[in-house]
């Protein structure tokens, strides 16, 4: 949100550029009086100096203030946190909900997040299948939502496996210090979204049994979802479609993935592929 939408200007889910989006220019102005008086700059270099997969010993210590290193690095921590807590704050006031979704996908930013004062962080840790994860990430894919030509990167097979353990080695020490932590798998959720989408709503502490009106079925087995418009500041080039769109398991990469890259990445990530159940019959 940062650099795409304060800075860059990239299109919000709603089509408008961020800046002209009523519901973020309300946000801007209600967490820091007008996204004009935010220095992006400053909080890439924050960024830069406390949420990156480098400082995830760092900040999986204890607040061991004394520590030299912490004595440095804690200033710039709260610094860049602050500003994700007014935001958050913003997102809540002005949305009128109870429960404001993060949908960015680096652990780094839950670790910064994780001893935060006034933030009640539980953290939904969705896993798909390593393999289908490396061919999405060999795929050129042009990111609709930039002004300019621009793609999503793409990552070769050894690099997404390694990747891939690290983001959920990291997520899974999260949750051992303590942190909330849902494991859900993207599979589990294609089959049976409605009672995915449940146990992640008993999680985030949602009151009573949600309804999951734009969620429904054609025929036993055969999901659909309803998708209004929404504010996404940055993510999913499908977060643009609205209407009604089937939900599917994207098998694609077990027929058009080379079987040396398959290999090297079944290799490289089998301890958290059996961890997660992908290896039961073939691989
Ligand atoms: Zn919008």
């Amino acid at each position: 949100m940062w650099v795409r939408g304060i800075r860059d200007g990239e299109r919000c889910g709603c089509g408008q550029p961020f800046g002209s989006c009523p519901f973020w220019q309300q946000v801007g102005q209600s967490a820091f009086g007008g996204w004009d008086q935010v220095d992006v700059d400053r909080i890439t270099r924050l960024r830069a100096q406390v949420d990156r997969a480098r400082f995830l010993p760092l900040l999986a210590s204890a607040s061991a203030r004394g520590v030299a290193s912490r004595d440095r690095f804690q200033p710039a921590l709260d610094e860049y946190v602050d500003y994700y807590r007014r935001t958050y704050s913003a997102i809540e006031a002005v949305s009128g909900r109870p429960v404001v979704i993060d949908s960015s996908k680096h652990a780094s930013l839950a670790f910064c997040l994780r001893n935060s004062p006034g933030l009640d962080l539980r953290v939904v840790h969705m896993v798909r299948d390593s393999r289908a994860v490396a061919y999405s990430w060999s795929k050129v894919v042009q990111r609709p939502e930039a002004a300019a030509e621009s793609q999503m990167p793409t990552y070769p097979a050894a690099s997404a496996a390694m990747r891939w353990n690290l983001q959920n080695s990291a997520l899974q020490v999260l949750s051992g210090l303590g942190t909330p932590t849902l494991r859900v798998r993207y599979e589990d959720f294609v089959l049976a979204p409605a009672a995915t989408l449940g146990r992640i709503a008993a999680f985030a502490g949602l009151p009573g049994g949600p309804e999951f009106g734009f969620l429904g079925t054609d025929e036993p087995g055969r999901w659909w979802a309803d998708l209004g418009v929404t504010h996404t500041a940055s993510g999913n080039r499908m977060r643009f479609t609205t209407g009604r769109i089937p939900i599917r398991h994207d098998h694609a990469w077990q027929t058009a993935m080379l079987a040396s890259k398959r290999r090297t990445v079944t290799t490289l990530t089998l301890p958290l592929l059996v961890r997660y159940g992908y290896l039961r019959g073939a691989s």
